[in-house]
Parts: C-alpha cells; structure tokens; sequence
C-alpha cells in the first residue's frame, strides 16, 4: 500500500486572506512550507482573456490492459485507458484529459470501491452522495473551459466549485485554473476531502465549508463556477459573483421536472442561457450540516 504524505493542511486564516464570512472556515490544501510564501492574489480580477483550449490528439494507445487491485496499483495505464475512451467519447480538451491522466481517480473513493475508480461509472462518496461518472466531469470541464473566460496560459483564472464532495473535481480545477474556491455543506465531506486532496498539496486550492448557495464573495469575480449538485434555479449570488465573460456550468432542473445541464455565460451585453442534455446530479439544498 502507498503510504500517502502526512502533511498538515494549513487553517487559511493568514493576513493573505481576507476574514471568512461567517461558518465559512477556510482551508488551504498546501504544505506548512507553502502557507509561508503568501502567494495569493485575492484582489486581482479574474482575467477574462479570450483563448480557445487546444484539441488533443488521440492519447496514445495503451497495450497492456490492467485493472486496478489495490491502492499500491500502478495506475498510470488504467488511467491513460480511461482517458483515451473520453477522447473516443468526443472530450477532445487537452487540458482536461491531461488533468484526468494525472489526478489519481482511486485516491477519492473508499478502498473497497478502488476497483471501480476508472470505470465511466458514479460511486458512491460517503453521506448519501455521489461522485459523478468521469465523462459527465470532463464534458463540464470542458464546457467551462469554452467560455471566453481562459487565461492567456490556457488555464481559467479563478474558480468557484459547489459542492466539494469528495475532491475529485476540486483537484481536475485546481490543475487547470489559477485559483480554486470549493464550497462543501456537509462537514463530513469537507474533512474527508482535505484528507484526499492533501497529497497535492496544491496551494491554489481553498476548501471552504459552508453553503454553496451563497457562494463566496471574497473570491469573487470569477472566471468559472461549476455546480455538482442540482437545484431549481440558478442562485442570484453565483451569478453576481461570476466575472462578465465568465461561464457558469450547473445542473438545473427544467420546466419538465428533469435535470439538465445549464451553461450560462455573463456577457458585456447580460446574461445567455443555453440547455444541454440531460444529468443526473443530487440535489443542491441550502445551509450546513
Ligand atoms: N465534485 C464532487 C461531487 C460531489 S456530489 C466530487 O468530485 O466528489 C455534490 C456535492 O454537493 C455533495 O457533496 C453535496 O453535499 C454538495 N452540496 C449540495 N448542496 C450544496 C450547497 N448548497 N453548498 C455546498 N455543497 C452542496
């Protein structure tokens, strides 16, 4: 079994950081020795500088077909064969197939799921949720990345996540944006995605606790928000918090009673709409618990 890295998750109430809202606690997900260096810019505006993601070639094909057998796998091949069905499902996004490739998939779910972690399949996280299959993130990956929102690098400036769950996703954005804020309502999740995401030790990365539905003004503009779990409407705060040529991806139910998912782009002119097809996500509920 691979041992992961002890490392201490900083409580991120420096003086780089601006006071939490209230029951909002913060965290940052870096080693003691990053939390020195103060790097966090939290009064620069999210960059909102058109750039188009680059197309992936194929992924190279992997000959050897293993499966997953243990948290000491050598995962590396499974995960490039997870990868390369993405790209044959149409996710042609470098950027987010390289994040899938790197991000160990297996580190976020229970070890008696680990033999489940790269099949396109959701899993169970804890708490009555879920962890959504892998093609749902990559393609809302993806469409948040095909806003006029990227950086000049390709990476998205900041970003607001709700619904942190297990960290999974929190730790594809933290890879491809400059600045990640998640946002979890349940304290258990919370704690069990600190735990999972320590072994990053991504300095970019800011677990919040508290309701998602208020988003998180602090961090605010931002060029991203991505919801993981579905409400009847889009809250009046993510879209005020949202930077103009920022998109927001979230699943929404619709007219019909169903849930699909939304993207919304706020442009110099308002705010556009569009629905695509239709998700399965848990339901977005307001306060902590
Ligand atoms: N992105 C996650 C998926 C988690 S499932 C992952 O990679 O694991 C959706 C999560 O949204 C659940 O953990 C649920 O508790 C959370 N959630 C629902 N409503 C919320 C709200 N108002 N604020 C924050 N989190 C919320």
């Amino acid at each position: 079994m691979k041992k992961r890295p002890a490392f201490p998750a900083q409580l991120d109430l420096g003086q780089d950081h601006p006071a939490p809202t209230p029951r909002m606690a913060v965290t940052r997900v870096q080693s003691s020795a990053q939390a020195t260096k103060g790097t966090t810019a939290l009064a620069k505006p999210a960059s909102v500088t058109p750039a188009r993601p680059a197309r992936a070639k194929a992924p190279a094909a992997t000959t050897v077909d293993v499966a997953p057998t243990g948290l000491g796998l050598d995962s590396a091949q499974v995960r490039g064969r997870m990868v390369r069905k993405l790209y044959e499902q149409g996710i042609e996004d470098a950027m987010v197939l390289k994040a899938m490739e790197t991000i160990e998939r297996h580190r976020f779910v229970d070890s008696a799921l680990v033999n489940q972690a790269y099949e396109d399949t959701s899993l169970p996280i804890g708490l009555g949720q879920t962890i959504s299959k892998p093609n749902v993130v990559a393609r809302m990956l993806a469409l948040l990345r095909q806003g006029r929102n990227l950086h000049i690098d390709g990476k998205l400036g900041r970003v607001l996540e709700i619904g942190t769950g297990c960290g999974y996703q929190a730790a594809l954005l933290s890879a491809m944006s400059k600045e990640v804020y998640s946002i979890e309502r349940l304290r258990g999740l919370h704690e069990k995605a600190r735990e999972n995401l320590r072994h990053l030790r991504a300095g970019n990365l800011h677990l919040l606790f508290g309701d998602g539905m208020l988003g998180y003004a602090q961090g605010a503009p931002y060029a991203g928000i991505i919801a993981a779990a579905g409400g009847e409407a889009v809250p009046d705060a993510w879209i005020d918090q949202l930077g103009v040529g920022g998109r927001l991806v979230a699943p929404l139910v619709t007219a019909q009673g169903q849930q699909a998912l939304l993207v919304l782009d706020k442009t110099p002119q308002g705010v556009q709409r569009q629905w695509l097809e239709a998700v399965h996500f848990v339901p977005l509920k307001s306060g902590v618990a």
